[in-house]
């Protein structure tokens, strides 16, 4: 197999050549078709998350088909079109999982992060956390919705039903949730870089009834807002723009640190709330959501090899929609 591997934090990823993975008792070996580039993966990259497996090859928006199952494993078969999320293994017996809430287990493995990821022709994965795909469907254009569709899924439920919601943010998630938020019936209201005209016109044309920049007061009191970008100076940006009792989530596993704010921008029972990881009952949802919903993606397809290119055009905000590992 060929995989990108990162073998000290802050450095760019190896084109190494390796064994093909084989699978263990109760694990799946997946072909990778498509591999979705996630601003999480620059997180990791850059040694902002703690504790990462090193070396580690990134990646957890994987879409391809399993060539190789491990023993005991029935309900995968070779040759099943599978996707492969953030969430790889939870521990099934702590207080979290034990209550349903699996995305909070004290002892996970996380793909991409804590084991192997999908920016390669081959992984490994535990056969209970991937999801069975549609047999037909882009790889591509699919990968995108592994992780900014769940886990962006996640954090729309998380704000609620407010008809007018603000994503801060308008990137590889909001560009899908944004999507779905139309399909509800809701009006969305993006904030972009300030400046950014291409990103409010792209968001203008998913539907959006409003685009400006992140320094720019909607034109009226939001019922709650979504942070996709992993800036903390958006928190009283977002807070400030929501109406009394409206809620505010934040969408990404790091941020840069929340300045100070007046509590009366709090005050009249607003809340903030962050969004952890996903659970596999999030996904069943969503994937049954997306075709109902009419999702379209846009993605910019990279070969294998590119990806560190991929990861400094997301970092840079070059991209638009969500950057694709083709290997
Ligand atoms: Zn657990
Ligand atoms: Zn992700």
């Amino acid at each position: 197999m060929q995989a990108m591997v990162l073998e000290r934090l802050g450095e760019p990823l190896k084109l190494l050549q390796r064994p093909d993975p084989l699978p263990a008792d109760g694990e799946v070996r997946v072909r990778v078709a498509a591999c979705g580039v996630c601003r999480t993966d620059l997180h990791v990259v850059d040694g902002e998350l703690p504790d990462p497996k090193l070396p580690i090859v990134p990646g957890h928006e994987i879409v391809g088909r399993v060539d190789a199952v491990g023993g005991g494993v029935t309900t995968r078969k070779v040759g099943t079109r599978v996707g492969i999320p953030w969430l790889g293994r939870t521990c099934g017996r702590c207080p979290y999982c034990r209550e349903g809430h699996e995305n909070l287990c004290d002892h996970p493995l996380f793909t991409g992060y804590t084991r192997d990821g999908g920016y390669a022709t081959h992984v490994v994965a535990d056969a209970r956390f991937v999801f069975p795909l549609p047999e037909s469907g882009d790889d591509v254009a699919t990968a995108p919705l592994l992780c900014a569709g769940l886990i962006g899924w996640r954090s729309l439920r998380m704000a609620g039903d407010g008809k007018k919601i603000g994503f801060y943010g308008f990137g590889a998630a909001a560009h899908i949730i944004a999507q779905v938020a139309r399909w509800q019936g809701r009006d969305v209201y993006a904030f972009t870089r300030p400046g950014d005209a291409a990103a409010q016109a792209f968001a203008q044309k998913l539907g959006a009834c409003w685009a400006g920049g992140s320094d720019d007061a909607p034109p009226e009191a939001l019922d709650c807002a979504i942070i996709y970008a992993p800036v903390g100076a958006l928190v009283p940006a977002a807070l400030r723009a929501v109406r009394k009792g409206g809620r505010v989530v934040c969408a990404g596993i790091h941020m840069s640190d929340v300045p100070s704010f007046p509590y009366s921008i709090l005050w009249e029972e607003r809340v903030l709330k962050s969004v952890a990881n996903l659970t596999r009952k999030d996904g069943e949802e969503f994937f049954a959501i997306v075709p109902q919903a009419g999702i379209v993606t846009q993605t910019v397809p990279y070969p294998l090899d590119r990806a560190n290119e991929a990861l400094s055009d997301l970092r840079s905000g070059r991209l638009q929609g969500a950057a694709v590992l083709v290997p």
